[in-house]
């Protein structure tokens, strides 16, 4: 089963759309891979992660059938990840959605009451049910495949958690939208040696670690991951979420991580799992 990471910015995406910084400025002049759009993932072509503001455009970009989606799997509420105001085009009148088709959203209770209030609670007009997360609890997908919200250390005002996927005993890690992890999460995750990952880079150039993280960092990340048995041999070490504020384009990023086995993300990036 194939990973495509559809978006690699954080927030504001990259050209930001009101900056002039040297950052956006040069993106626009290079074009290619320092464009970045805001996050999401397809894992196959039935599961999704996180549903952002571009997610029309990746479908058209990449040539996504949404209306196959089965499981949507929401990390948190923030605005660049959850856009819930376009479910309200799955109703009759807006969207002709097979009889037959479910779409199953997995969440926290922030992410729940901003859908639920777009939807006025008309969850079966709208072909769409919500099943509520707790963090390390896994929620069955398919026979073969399970997804396991790990918490993230990012906004506390809600349970923000990091996706991981078990597909026929390979793992994917989404880990962005991150800070360096609490204990529970390390521990977690020492047990269950991870094939491919992606890791939160907002900071690029700037040395923080907190709510997000930057280059050095995720360094940091892949050097603990490794010393505590939780990278699989081949694994795909993978940065992703930059945000223009820090400063480092596509090839600086490359330069900095190349020699350390870190790939540097781009929109479209497709993968095996
Ligand atoms: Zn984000
Ligand atoms: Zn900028
Ligand atoms: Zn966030």
């Amino acid at each position: 089963m194939d990973v495509q990471i559809l978006g690699t910015a954080a927030a504001e995406a990259w050209p930001a759309v009101f900056c002039h910084c040297r950052a956006c400025d040069e993106a626009r002049r290079r074009g290619g891979k320092d464009i970045r759009s805001r996050s999401g993932y397809m894992v196959g072509e039935t599961i999704k992660i996180d549903y952002g503001p571009d997610s029309s455009y990746h479908s058209l970009r990449y040539g996504l059938a949404y209306e196959r989606l089965e499981h949507l799997l929401v990390s948190h509420s923030h605005w660049d990840h959850w856009v819930p105001e376009e479910f309200l085009y799955r109703k009759p009148g807006f969207s002709s959605v097979p009889e037959s088709s479910v779409l199953t959203l997995y969440g926290n209770e922030k992410v729940f009451r901003r859908v639920d209030t777009v939807l006025s609670g008309e969850w079966e007009r709208h072909r769409m049910r919500f099943v509520s997360i707790t963090p390390f609890e896994p929620v069955q997908l398919a026979p073969d495949l399970s997804a396991i919200p790990l918490l993230a250390a990012h906004d506390m005002s809600e349970a923000c958690v990091n996706w991981l996927l078990e597909i026929e005993g390979r793992r994917f890690l989404q880990a962005h939208d991150t800070g360096w992890w609490a204990d529970e999460t390390w521990e977690f995750l020492r047990t269950r040696p991870l094939n491919a990952l992606v890791v939160d880079c907002t900071f690029g150039g700037i040395d923080r670690d907190r709510g997000h993280m930057g280059c050095e960092a995720v360094y940091r990340v892949k050097q603990r991951l490794e010393e505590q048995g939780s990278l699989a041999g081949g694994c795909r070490f993978i940065a992703t979420h930059f945000s223009h504020n820090g400063g480092w384009l596509h090839d600086d990023l490359e330069a900095f991580f190349g020699p350390k086995g870190i790939e540097v993300a781009y929109d479209g990036m497709r993968f095996p799992i």
